[in-house]
């Protein structure tokens, strides 16, 4: 594949960046994937003053035809979504699969949203003998959408459609390590819609923040680590502006002592690997009624052990690499601190391709056995492919150690009673709790409020919820 070269796009033209980052294969480290243009503040200028100057025109279109334009475009993000699929492999290391699988669910998002905003965007009007009233919602100006890298085109997806079908307009800024794809697929997205409603920059930290201490900018809407939100909220704070973060998990799956394991396990360990540990709501945390554990354990090890860990383009791979070397290195780290502390880790799977293990940031998918409850790695957000399984003895035990951490974003119940298994999602910390899976279903993806409570985030994405993330309410009182 010959080497792809991704510029900044403001006002629907290419701009040359101020400098040039090399983007690097976490499979095989030695190789470039490309080069993405890096903005510089007046560049970052530049887009929001397109942004903000397509805001009138856009915020005026006729909701009908925004809508129209959204459901085009996520047709778009089907046809064109393989073709990016093996160049979004090399540059993030998630595997081509998951890669295909994701633009298809972030054109569900963009449908999602263009479904729900006719009867969300309607406004609530009452009348009495002295007055007339009409709350209306509105559009709040220009979005700063920043994102991580382990699902780019489905994080970003979750900005851009909810602000421009409540008729704001947007400057993306993807993350580093997954700039290419999503960048390819947003530059032909902005060419369906008028110049200057979708803009994309790129960056690190700087540009990030030129994008959230910029005027103009009414809401940045943030998804990545707990540390950087806090620093936005900062400078966020400066002109008052609104901010809206998907941040980290530490979702705990709570085995009951009825569960099916035959239907639970597959399951189970796919919401732990899948990505090789890195999306948010990840199954984190395993807690397993004391009497099962050996039994559980035993089992839950020869489901891991199928993964077969190998290079994201490699067809046989089930697994593949870290997405960057700080997230490498992390892992490794914490589960010497875990083994340090005397736990027993486990590394499982098969790996492809031996010879070439060093050429990448690859680890083996690792399970702690009789983790103790206040472990580092039970506490903290590993977000990689190390997943401890703890014991307990009650049901009160078990919902006091899910809701021991500062984090809350999904969650797991797994049992044969829904009932039961209902009554234990209900005193769960956490903004989601999945029953006997480990996601949301199709009904679930367009009507749950994805999102988390305490730490783990502020405001929701998807849904109505989500599209009033984006609106300002204007309240119109007529005296008679
Ligand atoms: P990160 O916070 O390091 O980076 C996220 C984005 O912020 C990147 O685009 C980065 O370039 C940018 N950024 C960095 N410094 C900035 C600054 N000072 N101002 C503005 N922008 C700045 O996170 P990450 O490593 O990319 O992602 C991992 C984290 O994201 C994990 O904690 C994970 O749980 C979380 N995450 C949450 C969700 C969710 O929906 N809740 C989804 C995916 C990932």
């Amino acid at each position: 594949m010959t080497a792809t070269r991704i510029e900044l796009l403001i006002n629907q033209r290419d701009a040359p960046g101020a400098s040039y980052l090399d983007v690097i294969d976490p499979g095989r480290t030695a190789d470039v994937v490309g080069q993405v243009a890096q903005a510089n503040a007046a560049q970052v200028d530049e887009a929001v003053q397109a942004a903000h100057a397509a805001f009138h025109g856009w915020s005026r279109t006729p909701l009908s035809e925004r809508i129209a334009l959204l459901k085009t475009a996520a047709d778009l993000l089907d046809a064109e979504g393989p073709q990016v699929a093996e160049l979004m492999a090399l540059e993030s290391g998630m595997l081509i699969g998951t890669n295909k699988a994701e633009v298809g669910m972030a054109a569900n998002i963009v449908r999602d949203n263009a479904d729900l905003a006719t009867d969300f965007l309607q406004p609530y009007q009452v009348e009495d003998a002295n007055s007339w009233v009409s709350v209306e919602k509105r559009p709040m100006g220009v979005i700063a959408g920043i994102v991580s890298w382990n699902a780019p085109v489905i994080l970003t997806m979750r900005k851009l459609a909810p602000a421009l079908v409540c008729g704001n307009t947007i400057v993306i800024k993807p993350s580093p390590t997954a700039a290419m794809g999503i960048s390819l697929l947003l530059k032909k997205m902005a060419a369906l819609f008028p110049p200057g409603v979708i803009n994309v920059v790129h960056g690190g930290a700087e540009v990030g923040n030129a994008l959230t201490t910029h005027p103009l900018v009414r809401k940045v809407s943030f998804t990545g680590g707990g540390k950087v939100a806090s620093s936005i909220m900062r400078a966020a704070a400066k002109s008052m502006k609104d901010v809206q973060f998907e941040l980290g998990g530490n979702d705990p799956a709570i085995v009951l002592d009825d569960a099916d394991l035959d239907d639970l396990m597959p399951k189970l360990v796919g919401g732990i690997f899948r990505r090789s540990g890195q999306f948010c709501f990840a199954v984190k945390r395993v807690y397993v009624p004391e009497a099962l554990y050996d039994t559980f354990f035993e089992r839950l090890c020869a489901e891991v052990n199928k993964f077969k860990v190998g290079h994201p383009l490699n067809p046989q791979a089930t697994f593949g690499p870290m997405n960057n070397p700080a997230q490498w290195q992390f892992i490794q780290d914490l589960i010497a601190r875990t083994r340090a502390a005397g736990a027993e880790v486990i590394e499982l799977g098969e790996v492809l391709d031996p010879a070439s293990w060093n050429d990448g940031y690859y680890l083996r998918p690792a399970v702690v056995k009789h983790a103790d409850p206040d472990l580092e790695v039970v506490l903290t957000e590993q977000f990689g492919p190390v997943i401890p399984v703890v014991a307990y003895r009650s049901e009160d035990d078990v919902i006091r150690m899910a809701n021991q951490t500062e984090l809350g974003l999904g969650s797991s119940v797994w049992s044969r009673d829904t009932t039961r298994a209902l009554a234990v999602a209900r005193q769960l910390e956490a903004g989601m709790t999945f029953i006997n899976q480990a996601g949301t279903s199709r009904l679930g993806q367009k009507n749950i409020p994805f999102g988390g409570v305490k730490q783990s985030g502020i405001g929701r994405e998807s849904s109505v919820v989500g599209l009033a993330e984006y609106v300002e309410y204007h309240g119109i009182n007529v005296h008679k």
